[in-house]
Parts: C-alpha cells; sequence; structure tokens
C-alpha cells in the first residue's frame, strides 16, 4: 500500500452503459477535487458484476473521460504500481479479505434466498440499501449450516455489522453518522454465485490503491458506512469522502444511463465539443461564471467545496439545446 499525505483519488466507473452528464458531472468534480490540490488520480473499472458489465463500455468510458479532458496517474490503460485496476482481474484479493474477516468471526453464511428476503422484509427499504436484512441465518449453528449445505443450498457470505455507529466528516455535506443496522443491517460481501459484492471490493481497492480521498454521488452515501466498517475491521484507516449534489433533468429525474441523448458519446457525435460540456457543468457547479466553453483545468483556480452547491442540480432543457448550438 502506498502512503502518502499527497491527495490520491479515483474515478470509478462501471461499464454497464455509455457515460452522460450526470456521470461526467460527478467524475469532473472528483478530478477537480484532486488536481487542485496537486493530487493523484487512480481509474479503476468497476465490472464486477458479469451480469451487468460489458467490456465494449469499458473501452468506450476510457476514451470519453479523456475526450472531456480529465486523466489519471494510474489505471487499466496506464498501469501502476497498485494494479491491476479492472476489478474482474483482482478476484484473488477481494478472497484474501474475506478470508481475513472470516477468520476474524465476523462473517456467516446466508442461504436466504431473493425471494424470501423478499418475503421476510416488511420493513420500508433504506436508500440504495434494500430491505433490512432481518438476521435470519446469523446465528444458524454448524449442523444447521451442514443440513442446509447437504440439502444443496448455496451460501451468500454476510457482514455481521458491528453495533457501534460510523461517523465520519463529509467535505462537502459536514460531520455524518450512520448506524449500520439503519442502513441495511448485515450485509452481503460475496453473492452465492460467488460475485463479490460492491461493498467489499471498493472498501479493498480503495485501501490497497492508497487512494485518500473518495468524491462520488451522493446517491452512494449510504455505502459510507458499509465501506468504513470495512476498512476497519480489515485494518486500514478510511479515506476523507465528500458526496456530490446529483445533477437532475429539467422534471426532477435523476439522469441515468436511459437518457441515452445525454450520453457523452450522443453529445460528441452531434459536434459538441468536451469544452462546452465542460462549461456548462462548471456554471452548474458554481465554478465557472457562464457557461462558457472551458477544459477542466482552466476550472482548477475555482475549484473550492465552499462554492459547490449541496442541493441536487437542475439541467434545464434550454442548456441543453444551448450545448448542441
Ligand atoms: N462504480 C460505482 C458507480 O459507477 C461508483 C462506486 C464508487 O464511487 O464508490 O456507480
Amino acid at each position: 500500500m502506498r502512503q502518502s499525505s499527497r491527495p490520491c483519488g479515483r474515478l470509478a466507473p462501471s461499464p454497464t452503459g455509455y457515460l452522460h452528464l450526470g456521470n461526467a458531472w460527478a467524475f469532473l468534480l472528483a478530478w477537480l477535487a484532486v488536481r487542485s490540490q496537486d493530487g493523484q488520480i487512480v481509474m479503476r473499472l468497476e465490472d464486477i458484476d458479469p451480469q451487468r458489465s460489458r467490456p465494449e463500455y469499458a473501452a468506450h468510458l476510457l476514451e470519453d473521460l479523456r475526450w472531456l479532458g480529465l486523466d489519471w496517474d494510474y489505471g487499466p490503460d496506464v498501469g501502476g504500481p497498485s494494479g491491476p485496476y479492472t476489478q474482474s482481474d483482482r478476484s484473488k484479493i477481494y478472497d484474501k479479505a474475506l478470508k481475513q474477516l472470516a477468520e476474524a468471526n465476523v462473517t456467516y453464511p446466508c442461504f436466504c434466498t431473493r425471494k424470501e428476503l423478499r418475503q421476510l422484509a416488511a420493513a420500508p427499504h433504506v436508500d440504495d440499501a434494500g430491505a433490512p436484512y432481518p438476521g435470519t441465518c446469523s446465528n444458524l449453528n454448524e449442523k444447521e449450516v451442514q443440513a442446509r449445505i447437504a440439502n444443496g443450498r448455496r451460501a451468500s457470505i454476510r457482514l455481521r455489522c458491528p453495533q457501534q455507529p460510523i461517523s465520519f466528516d463529509d467535505m462537502l455535506l459536514g460531520p455524518q453518522t450512520f448506524s449500520l443496522s439503519d442502513c441495511g443491517g448485515d450485509f452481503a460481501l460475496c453473492r452465492s454465485d460467488g460475485v463479490v459484492a460492491y461493498q467489499l471490493a471498493v472498501a479493498v481497492d480503495d485501501a490497497l490503491m492508497g487512494v485518500n480521498q473518495v468524491v462520488r454521488g451522493r446517491d452512494i452515501l449510504p455505502s459510507t458506512p458499509r465501506q468504513i466498517a470495512l476498512l476497519h475491521l480489515l485494518g486500514y484507516g478510511a479515506p476523507s469522502y465528500a458526496h456530490v449534489p446529483l445533477l437532475l433533468d429539467e422534471e426532477g429525474a435523476r439522469l441515468a444511463k436511459r437518457h441515452n441523448s445525454l450520453s457523452l458519446r450522443y453529445l460528441r457525435e452531434q459536434g459538441v465539443t468536451p469544452h462546452r460540456i465542460v462549461g456548462l457543468l462548471g456554471m452548474l457547479a458554481g465554478l465557472n461564471v457562464s457557461a462558457r466553453a472551458v477544459s477542466p483545468a482552466e476550472l482548477l483556480p475555482a475549484f473550492d467545496w465552499n462554492n459547490l452547491p449541496r442541493q441536487d442540480v437542475c439541467i434545464e432543457n434550454s442548456q441543453l439545446r444551448n450545448l448542441m448550438q
């Protein structure tokens, strides 16, 4: 692990579709936060879920982010000391972390099927955490575990969540405190089909890649206490975090990969220049006085956490039309 007080951030896209303006917004802010402090950036491809990830999207997203004017010091296309930088190539590293947690006796096998979990969970959903896990398998004895395995049931692995609340100081949102039981309770580290869960992969990668500054969308905020808990259990310190507001369309809906017309690829095909996109995003972030076309580097002097919006930001249709002109 690289130890350094120099900021080290990361861009961690999932290759599940074309990047849209909302992704560009979060990545631009993450890039500015690090580069404005002369820090380094890791590019990490989060393709851990084989059902959702596609290699062709991985190639496109690296190209699209470079086209936008962002760069990185380490990554799948440039190498670096803490590689590989593609999560699907790191399964041995995650297995080692899983083993370490099992030896510390903080995990347990869970045989609940998705269907059973849906039926059991009467409580409302908690953000992206899904329904809180009711702890059905948390106290199975060895005989009960073996009986289920003998019946052909396959287990996922869950973390027995620490009881004490997790606190951290978000660089944008200020002090945050979460109880893990309010964030979905004991969460999965590995699915029953052997696919490692996002929470474990991200915590391990941030630690081993020397990431000490995480800037990402506020939709991921409920994951942060879970990742901090994992980092502590694995013996690592936690990075500092900033959860930036989301970019919404004029109707107030989150931009998603289904908004094809807002993908960087489509805008590029329409002849929109990267500097116009950065200019608009910079204005929405309060870093550019108008939507004047600028490079990411030109926004660096204005970058200041105090100037950034705390509330989600709507992109108006007229602003999108201007982008195309
Ligand atoms: N790969 C995740 C995504 O694209 C981001 C994970 C993170 O920033 O921790 O939504």
